[in-house]
């Protein structure tokens, strides 16, 4: 069943800002109606008061060379064999899709964006997002014809270095597989089971009640929704993107590529807007349909926290696998809903 499940706890200390009087702190724990993975939603409001100063990050990432500038692709990035690319790379518009030199699965590839070295959040246009995502898709596609074998992909972003980003060029990561990820497996049990236990599909059942309340759907584009999940996965909130009706994403790909680009670009602007200069994406990819399940893509915007540059990630996620997350699905929707 469609449930959206939250408990809410409450938190008592004396508070030394107010002369030591009780102050009671309520904390909602929240399931996700999917895969009952639990999120923790903190009560303080929280907001970034500015943005992040990028200025000696980018100059520190000029003092070396920088590989995917213009000048520099040809002669330090690596090449695919032949087989793949059969002048060593894929190139589409601006975009340079070669190997990645710290490779992390046997396909696994980096999709250089533009050519400008450093993009701000809200300055990416849908085009060199669309290109992107074309360019890395196509080399995922390249791969499939050479190993039948393969049967999952996804496209990635750590954009800027509190996401795991280690060049400040923006670039997409595509990859594909013989496995999936565990998340995607998880994706694809849960919502097989959702669908024999209900005789629904999760994901149509998701985006209409979510419509219907309104309180999380952040917007659409065509075919291609973006809401915040009910029990976000990180302390700065979460957006969930569904490309409604496609079991896969071999359907109608370039019409929702240019729906899911146009969406990511006010997400882009939105977050931004928010202070954030850091994200994590991830568009998942199954190349069979799987039973009840729909394309999505996973969005989180990332930071580090004034004045010591403290980190978002911390013992609760990494050692106990839940998250507690300072700004609510509800806020995030509201902050985002506008650049729609
Ligand atoms: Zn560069």
């Amino acid at each position: 069943m469609f449930q959206l499940i939250k408990e809410t706890k409450e938190a008592v200390f004396l508070n030394p800002m107010e002369d030591f009087k009780e102050k009671r702190v309520l904390i909602e724990r929240r399931t996700d109606p999917l895969t009952q993975q639990i999120g923790w939603i903190l009560p303080h409001g929280f907001r970034l008061k500015a943005p992040k100063d990028l200025e000696q990050a980018i100059a520190q990432s000029l003092k070396n060379p920088c590989p995917f500038c213009p000048d520099m692709v040809e002669r330090r990035t690596p090449k695919f064999l032949s087989t793949i690319a059969e002048n060593g790379r894929i190139t589409y518009g601006e975009v340079v899709v070669v190997p990645n030199l710290f490779p992390y699965q046997p396909h696994s590839a980096v999709a250089r964006l533009t050519i400008r070295h450093f993009v701000p959040m809200a300055e990416f246009t849908e085009q060199i997002l669309l290109d992107g995502l074309t360019a890395s898709f196509a080399y995922i596609q390249r791969l499939r014809g050479l190993d039948p074998g393969l049967r999952y992909g996804s496209i990635n972003w750590n954009y800027m270095p509190p996401s795991g980003g280690g060049l400040i060029h923006p670039h997409l990561q595509p990859v594909a597989s013989h496995r999936p990820t565990q998340f995607m497996d998880l994706m694809a049990t849960c919502s097989a089971a959702y669908l024999r236990s209900s005789g629904q599909v999760f994901w149509e059942r998701y985006v209409h009640e979510e419509e219907k309340t309104g309180e999380r759907f952040i917007g659409r584009f065509g075919d291609v929704s973006f809401l915040a999940p009910f029990a976000p996965r990180n302390m700065t909130g979460e957006i969930v993107v569904v490309f409604e009706r496609q079991e896969s994403i071999l359907d109608h790909t370039e019409t929702y590529f240019e729906s899911f680009s146009q969406g990511l670009c006010c997400i882009l602007r939105g977050l931004s807007a928010l202070h954030f200069t850091s994200l994590n994406m991830a568009l998942f990819i199954y190349f069979q349909p799987q039973q009840g399940l729909w394309t999505t893509a996973r969005i989180m915007p990332r930071s580090v926290f004034p004045p010591l540059d403290t980190g978002d990630v911390n013992y609760y996620e990494k050692l106990h696998g839940e998250v507690f997350c300072m700004i609510s699905p509800e806020d995030m929707c509201s902050y985002l809903r506008p650049y729609f």
